[in-house]
């Protein structure tokens, strides 16, 4: 496999910790929960974002790029990561987000702007859209940039979380223990395209299940559809041999309630019941609605007793400040 060859930026701190929610299993009655902290990156507050930037940083480096261009939503844990990564990388760092400016910044936005990044409003268009525009720009000033799509969810960015399943399972082997089920907020697709290629290279005996938090859909391609694209460009790219279809993606879209990054009881009680239980913050974009998800679904015993549940914490807590209106109790 080339992912030892393939060039990369030390970003963040790992392994991450892998902790048991013993208080919250006990409280749901339900199966062992355990959680990767990969909220702890500790890339400017951290998240799952960090090990993808780790490889697109280094390709960004070795083709002597001078400046990094990425897209997301105003409060995008993946664009504050990225503006950290360029940070430490001396590079500038250009962000094309949604939205208009507001009138105070908060949450990840403050951090975007603490961290030297060059904000381009961009409206309705938070996917990227507008960074061909940005990047013609840039290089007819001179510039070098390299372009991190939207979420990083490239093959190049998927590498991350081939990486991580190996982490992963040398963590459970370490710990003598196995799980029966990785659950994780899906979004972009690059965190869920990476999962499956390393449970594939791995031989992970457990299920991967994405809760969706957006439609996710662009154009005619449905998310499993590129999630399934993206783990066969990814296993490519890695010289692996391995198939992929449409069976190997769970994805389930039964919690995207009032649509992404709108905050409602299924996010606000899994918030307030791990920190309360666990002392632990989740976000209200991603992994809330992922922890209401897998509450749910031990509640209506789809997952039980004789399971072994592995909650993947993908990051994205300083967006809780950005949404203090909708969290305060
Ligand atoms: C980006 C993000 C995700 C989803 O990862 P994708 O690779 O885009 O699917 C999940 N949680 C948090 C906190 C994120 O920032």
């Amino acid at each position: 496999m080339k992912l030892e060859k393939l060039p990369r930026q030390e970003l963040g701190y790992f392994p991450t910790p892998i902790i048991e929610l013993k208080r919250l299993s006990q409280y749901l009655n339900g199966p062992r929960i355990w959680m990767k902290r990969d909220d702890q990156t500790g890339l400017a507050f951290g998240g799952n974002k960090t090990r993808k930037l780790e490889f697109f940083l280094g390709d960004a480096l070795a083709k002597s790029a001078d400046t990094i261009i990425s897209a997301g939503a105003a409060q995008s844990n993946h664009c504050r990561q990225t503006a950290a990564a360029a940070a430490i990388s001396n590079m500038e760092c250009h962000l094309a987000l949604g939205g208009s400016p507001p009138p105070l910044p908060n949450g990840n936005l403050l951090l975007d702007q603490l961290l030297g990044a060059i904000i381009h409003w961009c409206g309705e268009k938070r996917k990227g859209e507008d960074i061909p525009r940005i990047f013609q720009e840039l290089e007819a000033s001179g510039k070098v940039p390299y372009i991190v799509p939207y979420g990083g969810s490239t093959k190049i960015g998927a590498c991350g979380f081939v990486d991580a399943v190996g982490e992963l399972h040398s963590q459970l082997a370490d710990m003598g223990e196995e799980i029966t089920h990785l659950v994780f907020a899906s979004s972009s697709g690059g965190t869920h395209a990476g999962l499956i290629v390393g449970k594939k290279i791995f031989d992970g005996k457990y299920h991967v299940i994405g809760i969706s938090v957006d439609k996710g859909a662009t154009g005619e391609q449905t998310l499993d559809e590129f999630i399934v694209g993206l783990a066969k460009e990814t296993a490519q790219y890695l010289e692996v041999e391995a198939q992929f279809s449409p069976k190997d993606v769970i994805l389930i879209p039964d919690y995207l309630g009032e649509g992404y990054g709108v905050v409602g009881d299924l996010e606000r009680e899994a918030i307030a019941l791990v920190a309360k239980l666990e002392g632990i913050l989740l976000d209200p974009v991603y992994t809330g609605r992922a922890m209401g998800g897998l509450i749910d679904l031990i509640r209506k015993k789809e997952l039980g007793k004789g399971d072994k549940v592995l909650f993947w914490h993908t990051g994205g807590t300083p967006a809780l400040f950005a949404y203090a209106e909708e969290l305060v109790v």
